[in-house]
């Protein structure tokens, strides 16, 4: 062994030798650097030396002080150009000129009949604010509650269910932008403040492609997570009572852990949602993400989509185009109907307050479906008959919100009476009608894309 090592020592030395003497080129370089500096070369090298140090550093420097006179001339010796005064005021007058059409811009459109003006908030206390889903009809009246208040927001929809006519007047505002995507997608952007909305919210809408539902809530929320922790950005969730499924306490509190179908017609949209909040407790316990959690119960108002297929909208389409009001089941089944403007203050105050635990939102007006279409007739002095279909599958039976928490927490409660609410919607769909002329509502049975 040690005579292999020894061997191995003097291969070794014998290769280095043999490595030495296979590099010619190592002495014959050393060799002629000594020839480099020969008289001629020394010659060379001197005028090198003088012209790079001396000679063009002093060119430099004059080229340079008589850019920086002239400079100074420019500023405190000449007299100011007077062509260039009259462009600094030209340019007051133009950017004046811009804000005025900028603040004008805020186009009316069939939904809000009068131009907005928004508030000038100081930069430390302009957020910039995140709403996913923010062109839908929940979406997009938060949306204008946050742009009044002079904050700087983002809209991110990928237009399944909203409707670019519901933020049209903000679209050429400074403090808005538009980002369409899709939440299932991951996206960078820096944000104070989330509202996580982005979800169809009518059962034909959520029915209609359930996989697709059920990646919205999943994988879109895991994505908004992943940005709030990322950036450090507060986020709330839009839950929805179906997380309550088909409830067997009544009313609804927060405590109530559900009665929900994992495989039924509304399994996608109830264990979605039920999966979301999960995600939002998980990042808060385990990433310190700050979260706020809405259970919101039925709303309704102007910017429902016509064809979701909710109640509210098909009754009053129904009823004021003089067609049956069709009713799933006996119309025993019992829904809660908030107005938008109560809800969308309900999110803002649970934003912007302390408590983190979710939190039911609705009005506990409570009405069975057969007293809702009598109503809705009253209310649009309507000639439609009643007419009763199929019940729906898994069709909660009842649902009305316990709101105590809202109303301790946040000191919050609905303030709109539903026939307030109800007259101002009926006037908004008498103006959709108007202008599409007639509307078929949605049915029960959601069509499905073709595999
Ligand atoms: P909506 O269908 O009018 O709005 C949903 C918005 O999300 C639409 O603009 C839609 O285009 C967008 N969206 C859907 N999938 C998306 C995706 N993958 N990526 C990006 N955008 C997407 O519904 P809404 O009534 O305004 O509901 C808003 C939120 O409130 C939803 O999260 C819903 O679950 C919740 N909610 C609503 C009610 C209600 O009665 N309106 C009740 C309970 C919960
Ligand atoms: N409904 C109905 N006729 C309709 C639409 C809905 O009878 O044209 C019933 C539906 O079966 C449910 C209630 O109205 O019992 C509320 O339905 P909606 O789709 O508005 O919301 P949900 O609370 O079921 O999500």
């Amino acid at each position: 062994m040690s005579l292999e090592r020894r061997r191995g020592r003097s291969r070794s030395i014998d290769e280095e030798e043999n490595v030495e003497a296979s590099r010619p080129l190592e002495p014959k370089v050393r060799r002629n650097h000594s020839s480099v500096f020969s008289g001629q070369s020394a010659t060379i090298l001197a005028i090198g030396v003088l012209f790079g140090y001396v000679l063009l550093p002093m060119v430099l420097v004059e080229t340079h002080w008589g850019l920086f006179y002239n400079d100074v001339d420019v500023q405190f010796k000449v007299t100011p150009d007077p062509t260039r005064l009259l462009a600094d005021v030209d340019i007051q007058a133009r950017l004046m000129e811009d804000q005025k059409v900028l603040s004008s811009q805020s186009l009316p459109t069939s939904t809000s009949q009068t131009v907005m003006k928004t508030e000038k908030l100081p930069d430390h206390r302009r957020k910039k604010i995140l709403v996913t889903g923010g062109a839908g009809f929940v979406g997009s009246h938060l949306v204008d509650k946050l742009m009044m208040e002079g904050h700087e927001v983002t809209v991110l929809d990928n237009f399944f269910t909203g409707q670019k006519k519901n933020i049209a007047h903000w679209l050429h505002h400074p403090n808005f932008s538009l980002v369409v995507h899709d939440v299932t997608e991951p996206i960078q952007l820096e944000i104070d403040e989330i509202y996580h909305l982005a979800c169809p919210a009518s059962p034909p809408h959520y029915q209609f492609n359930p996989v697709k539902t059920i990646k919205t809530s999943t994988m879109g929320t895991l994505n908004m997570l992943g940005l709030a922790k990322r950036v450090g950005a507060k986020m709330l969730l839009t839950s929805t009572s179906e997380i309550y499924g088909d409830p067997q306490v009544h009313p609804q509190y927060e405590g109530y852990w559900g009665n929900v179908n994992t495989v039924g017609p509304r399994s996608c949209y109830d264990e979605g949602k039920r999966v979301a909040e999960t995600m939002m407790y998980s990042y808060k316990n385990q990433n310190k993400v700050d979260i706020r959690v809405a259970r919101i119960f039925n709303t309704f108002g102007p910017r429902m989509h016509p064809n979701d297929g909710r109640v509210v909208s098909n009754f009053i389409i129904q009823a004021l185009q003089n067609k049956p009001l069709t009713i799933y089941g006996k119309g025993e089944q019992t829904r809660s109907f908030q107005y938008v403007s109560d809800l969308v203050d309900g999110l803002h105050a649970l934003m912007n307050g302390d408590y983190d635990g979710p939190v039911n939102l609705g009005n506990p007006d409570e009405y069975s479906v057969k007293e809702f279409a009598e109503y809705i007739k009253r209310l649009t002095v309507s000639n439609s008959e009643i007419k009763m279909l199929e019940k729906t599958q898994d069709d909660p039976s009842k649902r009305r919100p316990d709101i105590r928490l809202a109303e301790e927490k946040l000191g919050w409660k609905p303030v709109v009476t539903v026939e307030d609410g109800l007259t101002s919607t009926i006037k908004y769909f008498k103006s959709v009608l108007d202008e599409a002329g007639e509307i078929i509502p949605t049915g029960p049975g959601a069509s499905k894309p073709q595999a």
